[in-house]
């Protein structure tokens, strides 16, 4: 779209003083007169007072207005911490980290001492720690070993506007320890105004408001629907760089690899224009962050730009309320975000990417006029902000697999997964579905009740499919093996490969490969590591991530702590690799595919194709074999297999007979298959029990409804 760019340049010159003004305050001002500043801050003693009356109490308040980092210090300075620890859940893993250290600044004190932090794998927190952030995911696994929560004295259920799968589960659990617990406390925050229906489902609950402090901001959309947003970003970006005042930059775009290649062709195009300028041109600091990139990188964001140098953020929805950045004046918008999505056609999650929802992009916009009065720049049309976007995103709980939280809510005794207290109840669809693989993959009984090895799985923080592996590595004496894969695939890819060295990187990848397994390469990839003392600099001359492969050893060690704690021992089948694989198998039925066509599978039980991803080791070497599975499935311009192993077919059918059926008839086998057809018939009842009480109890419901009128 064309944007009158005169306008603009004026409209931003008017803001220069500002935009000073403030980057001055942030530098002149001592943390504590910050925090004074802030909105939250004209309101700590009222708010402070109703939390004293209410034993739950829901906070709305803008992004930026404090929530996050001032309500738990203000129950600390309140006297809350002499008898338990503040907790405060956060969704995403970024937040959790970057907030917690904010704090621990404005406390004085170190991280991990008097305030830490928990997320997957990771726990910096010690025996003073009373103020303490976590994943909504860590909190929730808490509650199977206490399911009081005894240690906390308060928590508070940060960003419950984010609808996150682990925050819904709690919202239900938590209310139960409110009811149980008389001096625990529970406070809800949210960014919109929305908060009603959180009210609503604790019984009518107080709802504070913080006051805003907003400027307006100017919303520009595109004149045409955009083809390329990458590069319309870029492109809008260099723009305002040139042309606009003072004033840093905010993209939001999808997700990792979009964003990379955002700050390259930003870093591209300013190479290209201070060459060929004769104008000095203002530095422009390219910073990106999303939940991978590592943390002293993403500390980044919220450094002041050097003198005269404007910052330009690329990010993905995470600064949409969870973080936030002051002097943002300018938002570039690409309308577009990622979601994990239940597809049920290939019956699996995948991440795709969709138009966000009208409440998502108003959010966005408002990121620039925290500060002063901004401008966002809409990468796509009216007409499809008021016809193609949804209100309000869909609650994860609505649109993912269930598994993990089957499980949980297994093992915490709810017998009956359409009796839990839900805010918006998930799909029948989902429960029944996720209900259905976990028992494939032997986690349920016929009766939908947890079995041993379901038992165990609960015990690991990871996905039914991964503590499954783990499992099998039990059973076929290869757990060693497998629990080095299993801690590689928990961690973001080792492999480095720069733009501009793709195939020096490439041919330091090859030299992994093990033929017919990425799961091998990544097992090689570590035990070839180990024997090179764990190095870093052995890391660096094989274009390898050493923090990804230092993580990948920690979450080892922890998962081998729970192994400990369950007396299963470490075997080992000493590199038989045939072995290996076969677990590997095992835990990946629901994601089996056969050989169609040239490099082309499908897969085995939807006919859904998909392919061989050109950094799988079975794609670089050419090796097509008849049969393989995969960890999971990206949908970029085709749908790849991430992470491939090639089987055999007989595996499969033994181990997995309620898919698959092998030519050769072999009569134990079939014996088998009519034994597991028996069970599916069972399991099949169970699932028809489930259907007619929630049809049932949708009945009663009208029923009362009906007298109530
Ligand atoms: P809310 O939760 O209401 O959105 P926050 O408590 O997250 O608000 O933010 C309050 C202020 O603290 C903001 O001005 C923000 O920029 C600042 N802030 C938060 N985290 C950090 C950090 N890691 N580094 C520097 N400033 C931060
Ligand atoms: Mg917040």
């Amino acid at each position: 779209g064309e944007i009158n760019f005169k306008e603009e340049a004026k409209f931003s010159q008017h803001l220069k003083d500002k935009a000073e003004a403030v980057s001055d305050f942030a530098k002149s001002k001592s943390l504590s007169q910050q925090r004074q500043y802030l909105p939250i801050f004209t309101v700590r003693d009222d708010l402070l007072q109703v939390v004293r009356e209410n034993q739950v109490v829901v906070v709305v308040g803008e992004t930026g207005s404090g929530k996050t980092t001032q309500l738990t210090q203000y129950l600390h300075e309140d006297g809350y911490t002499t008898t338990g620890v503040v907790g405060c859940t956060q969704p995403r893993r970024v937040a959790a980290m970057s907030v917690a250290k904010r704090v621990s600044e404005e406390m004085e004190t170190d991280l991990g001492d008097k305030v830490g932090y928990a997320i997957r794998f990771e726990d910096v927190t010690g025996p003073n720690t009373i103020i303490k952030y976590m994943t909504d995911g860590v909190l929730l696994r808490e509650t199977l070993k206490d399911a009081d929560l005894d240690k906390y004295r308060v928590v508070v259920m940060d960003e419950a506007h984010e609808r996150s799968l682990n925050t819904d589960v709690l919202f239900g659990i938590l209310k139960k320890v409110v009811a149980r617990r008389r001096d625990f406390k529970l406070i809800v925050t949210s960014a919109t105004l929305n908060a009603d229906k959180f009210s609503k489902f604790f019984g009518g609950v107080p709802v504070f408001h913080i006051p805003g402090r907003t400027f307006p901001v100017n919303i520009m959309f595109s004149k045409t629907p955009c083809e390329d947003y990458v590069e319309a970003a870029v492109k809008q970006a260099m723009t305002i760089h040139i042309t606009s005042g003072l004033g840093d930059i905010l993209i939001f775009m999808t997700g990792q690899e979009e964003i990379e290649a955002t700050c390259y062709a930003l870093a591209e195009r300013m190479e290209q224009l201070i060459s060929s300028s004769t104008k000095t041109i203002p530095k422009l600091e390219i910073l990106p962050i999303y939940s991978q990139l590592p943390a002293d990188l993403q500390a980044k964001i919220f450094q002041k730009a050097e003198e005269g140098a404007r910052k330009c953020i690329v990010a993905t929805n995470i600064a949409e309320t969870s973080l936030t950045v002051d002097g943002i004046f300018y938002v570039i918008d690409t309308g577009y975000g990622k979601m994990k999505v239940y597809n049920p056609r290939m019956g699996m999650d995948a991440l795709q990417v969709f138009p966000v929802s009208r409440a998502a992009a108003d959010q966005r916009a408002g990121r620039a006029g925290r500060t002063g009065p901004g401008t966002c720049y809409r990468l796509f049309t009216e007409s499809a902000y008021q016809n193609e976007m949804l209100p309000n995103p869909v609650p994860e709980i609505q649109r993912t697999n269930l598994g993990n939280v089957v499980l949980l809510l297994k093992s915490l005794r709810v017998e009956n997964l359409l009796d839990f207290d839900f805010m918006d109840p998930p799909p029948q669809e989902n429960i029944l579905n996720s209900m259905y693989q976990l028992w494939v993959l032997g986690a349920l009984n016929n009766v939908g009740g947890l079995t041993e090895i379901g038992w165990k799985m609960v015990e690991f923080p990871l996905d039914p499919t991964l503590a499954k592996m783990l499992l099998m590595g039990e059973q076929l004496e290869c757990l060693d093996e497998v629990l080095t894969i299993v801690s590689m695939l928990s961690v973001p890819s080792v492999f480095f490969r720069p733009k501009d060295r793709a195939e020096e990187s490439d041919a330091a990848r090859e030299k992994f490969f093990v033929p017919e397994s990425d799961h091998l390469t990544l097992l090689n990839v570590y035990l070839q590591w180990k024997s090179n003392q764990y190095r870093g600099d052995w890391c660096n001359d094989h274009f390898l991530h050493v923090k990804g492969l230092r993580k990948a050893r920690e979450v080892r060690s922890q998962l081998l702590d729970i192994l400990k704690t369950l007396k299963i021992p470490l075997t080992s089948c000493h590199m038989e690799w045939d072995v290996v694989r076969k677990a590997i198998c095992s835990a990946y039925f629901h994601n089996s595919a056969r050989l169609k066509g040239i490099g082309e599978y499908v897969n085995c039980r939807n006919g859904m194709p998909c392919h061989l991803h050109p950094s799988s080791a079975l794609y670089g070497l050419g090796y097509t074999p008849d049969y393989v599975v995969y960890h999971e499935l990206v949908l970029t311009t085709k749908e790849y297999m991430q992470c491939v192993t090639a089987v055999d077919p007989q595996w499969l059918a033994e181990m997995g007979p309620m898919f698959f059926s092998v030519k050769e008839t072999d009569t134990s086998l079939l014996d088998h298959k009519k034994r597991q057809k028996e069970e599916k018939t069972a399991m099949e009842e169970e699932m028809e029990k489930l259907r007619r009480q929630q049809a049932e109890a949708a009945r009663m419901e009208k029923e009362k409804e009906r007298e109530k009128r």
